[in-house]
Protein backbone atom coordinates (compact mmCIF):
# COMPACT_ATOMS: atom_id res chain seq x y z
CA UNK A 1 0.00 0.00 0.00
CA UNK A 2 1.18 3.28 -0.78
CA UNK A 3 1.92 5.82 1.93
CA UNK A 4 0.02 9.03 2.06
CA UNK A 5 0.92 12.21 3.51
CA UNK A 6 -1.67 14.88 5.00
CA UNK A 7 -1.33 19.06 4.23
CA UNK A 8 -2.82 21.29 6.35
CA UNK A 9 -2.07 24.84 5.18
CA UNK A 10 -3.69 26.98 8.14
CA UNK A 11 -4.56 30.40 6.65
CA UNK A 12 -6.07 33.59 8.68
CA UNK A 13 -8.75 33.79 5.86
CA UNK A 14 -9.33 29.71 4.67
CA UNK A 15 -7.86 26.20 5.69
CA UNK A 16 -6.73 24.23 2.59
CA UNK A 17 -6.26 20.21 3.29
CA UNK A 18 -4.67 18.06 0.87
CA UNK A 19 -3.87 14.18 0.85
CA UNK A 20 -1.31 12.70 -1.54
CA UNK A 21 2.35 12.14 -2.19
CA UNK A 22 3.65 15.18 -3.48
CA UNK A 23 2.30 17.13 -6.78
CA UNK A 24 1.92 14.72 -9.17
CA UNK A 25 -0.49 12.62 -6.76
CA UNK A 26 -3.14 14.66 -4.67
CA UNK A 27 -5.45 12.21 -3.92
CA UNK A 28 -7.86 14.19 -2.16
CA UNK A 29 -7.96 18.37 -1.13
CA UNK A 30 -10.34 20.51 0.34
CA UNK A 31 -10.73 24.28 1.72
CA UNK A 32 -13.31 26.16 3.81
CA UNK A 33 -13.02 29.30 5.84
CA UNK A 34 -11.17 29.97 8.79
CA UNK A 35 -13.80 30.60 11.42
CA UNK A 36 -13.63 29.54 15.23
CA UNK A 37 -11.19 27.31 16.37
CA UNK A 38 -13.37 24.22 17.39
CA UNK A 39 -15.43 24.45 14.39
CA UNK A 40 -12.18 24.83 11.91
CA UNK A 41 -10.13 21.93 13.70
CA UNK A 42 -13.38 19.65 13.60
CA UNK A 43 -13.56 20.31 9.52
CA UNK A 44 -9.96 19.71 9.08
CA UNK A 45 -10.13 16.49 10.84
CA UNK A 46 -12.93 15.48 9.40
CA UNK A 47 -11.44 15.44 6.23
CA UNK A 48 -8.48 13.44 7.49
CA UNK A 49 -10.52 10.99 9.28
CA UNK A 50 -10.89 8.33 6.58
CA UNK A 51 -7.45 7.94 5.74
CA UNK A 52 -6.19 7.65 8.92
CA UNK A 53 -9.14 4.76 9.87
CA UNK A 54 -7.40 3.24 6.91
CA UNK A 55 -4.37 3.29 7.70
CA UNK A 56 -3.17 5.30 4.35
CA UNK A 57 -1.63 8.43 6.18
CA UNK A 58 2.13 8.22 7.23
CA UNK A 59 2.37 11.63 9.22
CA UNK A 60 0.90 15.26 8.80
CA UNK A 61 2.16 18.64 8.41
CA UNK A 62 0.89 22.19 9.52
CA UNK A 63 1.58 25.41 7.76
CA UNK A 64 -0.22 27.66 10.24
CA UNK A 65 -0.48 31.35 10.10
CA UNK A 66 0.93 32.79 13.53
CA UNK A 67 2.75 34.04 15.09
CA UNK A 68 3.41 30.50 16.41
CA UNK A 69 5.40 28.11 19.33
CA UNK A 70 7.85 26.30 17.51
CA UNK A 71 9.75 25.71 20.09
CA UNK A 72 10.00 21.53 21.18
CA UNK A 73 10.80 22.33 24.84
CA UNK A 74 7.81 24.83 25.64
CA UNK A 75 4.64 23.83 27.00
CA UNK A 76 2.89 25.78 24.10
CA UNK A 77 5.06 24.40 21.27
CA UNK A 78 2.59 23.91 18.37
CA UNK A 79 0.38 26.69 19.28
CA UNK A 80 -1.22 29.69 17.60
CA UNK A 81 0.18 32.59 20.14
CA UNK A 82 -0.21 36.06 20.03
CA UNK A 83 -2.43 36.58 16.64
CA UNK A 84 -4.67 39.39 16.80
CA UNK A 85 -7.68 37.40 15.00
CA UNK A 86 -10.45 37.08 17.20
CA UNK A 87 -10.32 33.55 19.14
CA UNK A 88 -7.27 32.51 17.96
CA UNK A 89 -4.58 33.56 20.65
CA UNK A 90 -3.09 30.53 22.58
CA UNK A 91 -4.86 28.12 20.24
CA UNK A 92 -3.17 24.35 20.94
CA UNK A 93 -3.51 23.79 16.70
CA UNK A 94 -1.62 20.96 16.65
CA UNK A 95 -2.22 19.06 19.96
CA UNK A 96 -5.54 19.36 18.51
CA UNK A 97 -5.27 17.66 15.78
CA UNK A 98 -2.82 14.98 16.80
CA UNK A 99 -5.10 13.91 19.69
CA UNK A 100 -8.04 13.69 17.00
CA UNK A 101 -5.98 11.81 14.68
CA UNK A 102 -3.22 9.86 16.61
CA UNK A 103 -0.90 10.37 13.98
CA UNK A 104 2.54 12.03 13.94
CA UNK A 105 2.37 15.79 13.43
CA UNK A 106 5.16 18.62 12.01
CA UNK A 107 4.47 22.30 12.24
CA UNK A 108 5.84 25.44 11.33
CA UNK A 109 4.78 28.91 10.21
CA UNK A 110 2.60 28.53 6.92
CA UNK A 111 5.28 30.62 5.15
CA UNK A 112 8.55 28.61 6.33
CA UNK A 113 6.44 25.18 4.94
CA UNK A 114 5.58 27.23 1.50
CA UNK A 115 10.00 28.07 1.21
CA UNK A 116 10.71 24.39 2.47
CA UNK A 117 7.43 23.31 -0.45
CA UNK A 118 9.30 25.45 -2.93
CA UNK A 119 12.65 24.20 -2.50
CA UNK A 120 11.62 20.44 -1.75
CA UNK A 121 9.50 20.05 -5.18
CA UNK A 122 11.01 22.31 -7.52
CA UNK A 123 14.46 20.83 -8.59
CA UNK A 124 15.51 24.28 -9.81
CA UNK A 125 15.77 24.80 -6.37
CA UNK A 126 17.28 22.47 -4.76
CA UNK A 127 21.07 23.49 -4.19
CA UNK A 128 19.98 27.08 -3.24
CA UNK A 129 20.78 27.59 0.03
CA UNK A 130 19.76 29.85 2.05
CA UNK A 131 16.56 30.10 0.20
CA UNK A 132 13.53 32.50 0.84
CA UNK A 133 9.67 32.94 0.32
CA UNK A 134 8.26 36.14 0.59
CA UNK A 135 3.98 36.36 0.52
CA UNK A 136 2.64 39.60 -0.15
CA UNK A 137 -1.08 39.07 0.33
CA UNK A 138 -3.87 39.74 3.27
CA UNK A 139 -0.81 40.03 5.06
CA UNK A 140 2.84 40.03 4.51
CA UNK A 141 5.33 36.86 5.69
CA UNK A 142 8.52 35.78 5.04
CA UNK A 143 10.21 31.93 5.48
CA UNK A 144 13.79 31.32 5.41
CA UNK A 145 15.83 28.03 4.98
CA UNK A 146 19.21 27.84 6.24
CA UNK A 147 20.98 24.88 5.61
CA UNK A 148 18.26 22.78 3.94
CA UNK A 149 16.11 23.63 7.26
CA UNK A 150 13.31 26.22 8.21
CA UNK A 151 15.02 29.19 10.13
CA UNK A 152 13.02 29.17 13.89
CA UNK A 153 15.21 30.25 17.09
CA UNK A 154 13.77 32.72 19.57
CA UNK A 155 10.58 32.53 17.80
CA UNK A 156 10.80 32.30 13.70
CA UNK A 157 11.59 34.83 11.62
CA UNK A 158 8.50 37.64 11.50
CA UNK A 159 10.32 39.87 8.18
CA UNK A 160 6.72 40.95 7.36
CA UNK A 161 6.82 43.49 9.96
CA UNK A 162 10.11 45.22 9.14
CA UNK A 163 10.62 48.76 9.88
CA UNK A 164 11.05 50.60 6.93
CA UNK A 165 11.29 54.14 6.09
CA UNK A 166 7.69 55.63 5.64
CA UNK A 167 7.71 59.05 4.03
CA UNK A 168 4.81 60.62 5.64
CA UNK A 169 4.43 63.65 2.63
CA UNK A 170 4.39 60.99 0.12
CA UNK A 171 2.16 58.31 1.90
CA UNK A 172 0.43 59.94 4.85
CA UNK A 173 -1.37 56.85 5.47
CA UNK A 174 -0.90 56.06 9.23
CA UNK A 175 -0.18 52.03 8.49
CA UNK A 176 -3.08 49.25 9.29
CA UNK A 177 -0.64 46.98 12.16
CA UNK A 178 -2.44 46.37 15.35
CA UNK A 179 1.19 46.20 16.70
CA UNK A 180 3.25 48.56 14.91
CA UNK A 181 0.60 50.67 12.62
CA UNK A 182 3.42 51.42 9.39
CA UNK A 183 5.56 48.36 10.00
CA UNK A 184 5.91 46.83 6.64
CA UNK A 185 2.87 44.89 6.81
CA UNK A 186 0.62 47.81 8.15
CA UNK A 187 1.98 49.65 4.79
CA UNK A 188 1.79 47.23 2.19
CA UNK A 189 -0.16 44.32 3.09
CA UNK A 190 -3.27 43.79 0.53
CA UNK A 191 -5.70 45.18 3.94
CA UNK A 192 -3.32 48.03 4.33
CA UNK A 193 -3.91 48.91 0.25
CA UNK A 194 -7.62 48.32 0.80
CA UNK A 195 -7.67 50.65 3.69
CA UNK A 196 -5.67 53.35 1.98
CA UNK A 197 -7.17 53.69 -1.34
CA UNK A 198 -10.70 52.52 -0.09
CA UNK A 199 -11.10 49.35 -2.50
CA UNK A 200 -9.67 45.75 -2.62
CA UNK A 201 -6.15 45.52 -3.94
CA UNK A 202 -7.08 43.48 -6.83
CA UNK A 203 -9.72 46.05 -8.05
CA UNK A 204 -6.96 48.79 -8.03
CA UNK A 205 -5.94 49.36 -11.98
CA UNK A 206 -2.61 49.11 -13.88
CA UNK A 207 -1.24 52.92 -13.34
CA UNK A 208 -2.78 53.27 -10.14
CA UNK A 209 -0.23 55.07 -7.92
CA UNK A 210 -0.77 52.60 -5.43
CA UNK A 211 1.48 49.90 -7.16
CA UNK A 212 4.36 52.03 -7.19
CA UNK A 213 4.50 52.33 -3.97
CA UNK A 214 3.66 48.60 -3.45
CA UNK A 215 6.91 48.14 -5.48
CA UNK A 216 8.37 50.63 -3.05
CA UNK A 217 7.43 48.98 -0.14
CA UNK A 218 8.64 45.56 -1.30
CA UNK A 219 11.72 46.30 -2.82
CA UNK A 220 13.15 48.13 0.54
CA UNK A 221 12.60 44.88 2.49
CA UNK A 222 13.88 42.61 -0.16
CA UNK A 223 17.35 44.38 -0.20
CA UNK A 224 17.06 44.29 3.57
CA UNK A 225 17.08 40.62 3.39
CA UNK A 226 19.33 40.15 0.54
CA UNK A 227 22.08 42.15 2.93
CA UNK A 228 20.63 40.13 6.54
CA UNK A 229 20.70 36.64 4.70
CA UNK A 230 22.43 36.34 1.59
CA UNK A 231 18.89 34.03 0.12
CA UNK A 232 20.41 32.65 -2.98
CA UNK A 233 16.85 32.87 -4.43
CA UNK A 234 13.86 34.64 -3.27
CA UNK A 235 10.29 33.55 -4.15
CA UNK A 236 7.74 36.06 -4.50
CA UNK A 237 4.40 34.76 -3.76
CA UNK A 238 0.73 36.23 -2.11
CA UNK A 239 -2.41 37.39 -4.10
CA UNK A 240 -1.21 41.18 -4.57
CA UNK A 241 2.07 39.98 -5.61
CA UNK A 242 0.14 38.90 -9.08
CA UNK A 243 -0.71 41.67 -10.08
CA UNK A 244 0.49 42.43 -13.90
CA UNK A 245 3.54 44.53 -13.82
CA UNK A 246 4.45 44.62 -9.97
CA UNK A 247 7.41 41.72 -9.85
CA UNK A 248 9.41 43.79 -12.62
CA UNK A 249 9.15 46.88 -11.03
CA UNK A 250 10.31 45.15 -7.86
CA UNK A 251 12.91 43.49 -9.65
CA UNK A 252 13.86 46.75 -11.30
CA UNK A 253 13.51 49.06 -7.56
CA UNK A 254 15.60 46.16 -5.93
CA UNK A 255 18.39 46.72 -8.47
CA UNK A 256 18.30 50.08 -8.07
CA UNK A 257 18.83 50.23 -4.31
CA UNK A 258 21.52 47.41 -4.21
CA UNK A 259 23.46 49.32 -6.47
CA UNK A 260 25.69 47.40 -7.43
CA UNK A 261 27.17 46.49 -4.02
CA UNK A 262 26.23 42.63 -4.05
CA UNK A 263 28.66 41.33 -6.62
CA UNK A 264 26.88 38.12 -7.72
CA UNK A 265 26.01 37.94 -11.89
CA UNK A 266 22.25 36.86 -11.07
CA UNK A 267 21.52 39.73 -8.99
CA UNK A 268 23.80 42.38 -11.91
CA UNK A 269 22.06 40.71 -14.52
CA UNK A 270 19.52 38.32 -14.43
CA UNK A 271 17.44 39.27 -11.31
CA UNK A 272 14.49 37.90 -12.52
CA UNK A 273 15.65 34.77 -12.09
CA UNK A 274 16.44 35.57 -8.76
CA UNK A 275 13.15 36.93 -7.66
CA UNK A 276 10.64 34.38 -8.87
CA UNK A 277 6.96 33.64 -8.90
CA UNK A 278 6.20 30.69 -6.75
CA UNK A 279 6.15 27.49 -9.00
CA UNK A 280 3.73 25.82 -7.29
CA UNK A 281 1.34 28.60 -7.69
CA UNK A 282 -0.91 29.01 -4.61
CA UNK A 283 -0.30 25.71 -3.45
CA UNK A 284 3.23 26.08 -1.96
CA UNK A 285 1.97 26.51 1.51
CA UNK A 286 -0.06 22.72 1.38
CA UNK A 287 2.57 21.09 -0.51
CA UNK A 288 5.21 22.64 1.60
CA UNK A 289 3.13 21.40 4.65
CA UNK A 290 2.78 17.92 2.31
CA UNK A 291 7.00 17.92 2.09
CA UNK A 292 7.41 18.31 5.93
CA UNK A 293 5.59 14.94 6.62
CA UNK A 294 7.35 13.19 4.25
CA UNK A 295 11.11 14.70 5.64
CA UNK A 296 9.72 13.94 9.43
CA UNK A 297 8.60 10.47 8.71
CA UNK A 298 11.82 9.86 6.52
CA UNK A 299 14.34 11.27 9.35
CA UNK A 300 12.09 9.32 12.16
CA UNK A 301 12.44 5.84 9.93
CA UNK A 302 15.72 5.16 11.24
CA UNK A 303 14.66 5.91 14.66
CA UNK A 304 12.14 3.81 14.72
CA UNK A 305 13.69 0.67 13.35
CA UNK A 306 16.22 0.99 16.00
CA UNK A 307 13.46 0.99 18.79
ZN1 LIG B 1 3.58 45.06 12.30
Amino acid sequence: MTQLFGGIEAGGTKFVCMVGTGPLEVVAENQFPTTQPDETIQKAVEFFKPYAKRGELAAIGIASFGPVDLNLASPTYGYITTTPKPGWSLVNLRGCIQQALKLPITFDTDVNAAAFGEHYWVPENHLLDPFLYMTVGTGIGVGILANGHPLHGLIHPEAGHFAIPHNLQKDPFPGACPYHGDCLEGLASGLSMAQRWGQPAETLPDGHPAWELEAEYISLALVNLIYACSPQRIVLGGGVATHTGLHETVCCKVQQRLNGYVQSPIVLKEIKDYIVAPSLGNRSGVLGAIAMAIDMAISETPKRLSR
